[in-house]
């Protein structure tokens, strides 16, 4: 009697055990989709929406200041940007699904997504 208590808790736990790394792998796969295309806003508005798909250079130009913007590899980057402090450049290249490359001086925002 005892020995079957002690197995409900033990297939309880296992399950339990199961059912966590099962929502764990399913976050870390949809964590690290690769996105295709990103959405560029500055003060709120989008201002390009930009495929990865092909490499390319492209220049935003914020309220006060600019931010240049490279896609190679299937990955974006700031390259260049007249803000104080250079976080944006400093972000480096990103290539998953819900990253997000932020210019706080700017007030520009990218955000990767994937179609
Ligand atoms: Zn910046």
């Amino acid at each position: 009697m005892k020995s079957k208590i002690f197995n409900l808790k033990f297939l309880i736990a296992i399950f339990i055990i199961v059912a966590i790394l099962t929502v764990a792998i399913v976050l870390l796969v949809i964590n690290s989709q690769t996105a295709n295309f990103v959405e560029v806003s500055v003060n709120g508005k989008i201002v390009e929406t930009i495929s990865l798909d092909v490499d390319k250079t492209v220049e935003i130009n914020c309220e006060n200041g600019y931010n240049i913007i490279n896609i190679k590899n299937h990955k974006i980057c700031v390259i260049e940007a007249d803000c104080f402090g250079h976080d944006c450049v400093l972000m480096g290249y990103q290539n998953k699904v819900g990253q997000t490359i932020v210019c706080l001086p700017h007030k520009m925002v990218i955000e990767l997504k994937r179609k």
